[in-house]
């Protein structure tokens, strides 16, 4: 069998860690986007496929048997397009995407909105100086609302776009620890983080250390994923999902 891993995350590179000790044929599929990635085990190839149609040709040229999406879940188009493609050439599709958060910290409420755009209006609404953890692609969103304000931003590489003068960058990845992120926010007078429901233990610091000096938290709403895909939380569920069809 041949499985195509739609990745991305460390679940996705999880996932591949188990196909390859099974001795299962696995390629794990990266976007491109981040400078250095860190790489999954396994066959790993880069870039777009070209859109639904790509992926099509892609699964057929390569007797894809099944594929298992398990791109971040703000990845929305890859997950459109993963559905589409699949069911267009009859190949097993599962997604694996990690839980949402729900609940705050301590006492703390959280702020949910329905998008960036929602999110960039709320910052500019209460005043306070964000801190920006939404991901290099997303800070278009922000660079109009918050301009002449002072706001932090961390990113894994360099935005595309220019930045106010005002803001401060941050290059680094991850995983954060609770410490640093109550200094971070602390030194930069942090008056409200704004972050996607990416979910998972890695980014959650952020979101205890918010809780902890009672910084308010923007939190970005996931989309419904395709309903008629099936969906696990974990890699061990989706290595199970692959396993079975050998
Ligand atoms: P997206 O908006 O859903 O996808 C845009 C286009 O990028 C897709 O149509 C596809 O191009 C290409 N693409 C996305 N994921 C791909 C993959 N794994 N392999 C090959 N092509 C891919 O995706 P995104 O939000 O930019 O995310 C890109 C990658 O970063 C994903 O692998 C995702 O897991 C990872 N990531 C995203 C976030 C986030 O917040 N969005 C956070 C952490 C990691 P074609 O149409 O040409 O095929």
């Amino acid at each position: 069998m041949r499985v195509l891993v739609l990745g991305g995350t460390a679940e996705a590179r999880e996932l591949a860690a188990r196909l390859v000790d099974a001795e299962i044929d696995v390629t794990t599929s990266l976007a491109g986007r981040v400078h250095r990635p860190r790489l999954p085990r396994g066959s790993v190839r880069v870039g777009g496929f070209g859109g639904v149609e790509g992926l099509r040709r892609y699964l057929r040229d390569g007797s894809v048997t099944a594929v298992v999406d398990a791109t971040h879940p703000f990845a929305e188009q890859m997950t459109a397009h993963a559905a589409t493609a699949c069911a267009d050439e009859r190949v097993p599709l599962l997604r694996l995407e990690r839980p949402g958060w729900t609940t705050a910290p301590g006492a703390q409420r959280w702020h949910w909105v329905a998008d960036l755009d929602a999110a960039a209006q709320a910052v500019t609404g209460s005043g306070a100086r964000p801190f920006l953890t939404v991901g290099r692609q997303a800070l278009d969103r922000f660079t109009g609302p918050l301009a002449g304000r002072e706001a932090l931003v961390r990113v894994v590489d360099a935005p595309a776009v220019p930045l106010p003068s005002t803001w401060t960058l941050r290059l680094s990845r991850g995983p954060y620890h609770y410490d640093e992120e109550v200094a971070l926010m602390r030194d930069h007078r942090v008056g409200v983080l704004v972050t996607k429901d990416s979910g998972g233990g890695y980014t959650w610091p952020k979101m205890q250390a918010a809780a902890t000096l009672g910084v308010p938290v923007v939190v970005v709403a996931r989309q419904s994923p395709p309903s008629d895909v099936m969906t696990v939380s974990v890699p061990s569920a989706a290595f199970a999902w692959v396993a079975a069809r050998r």
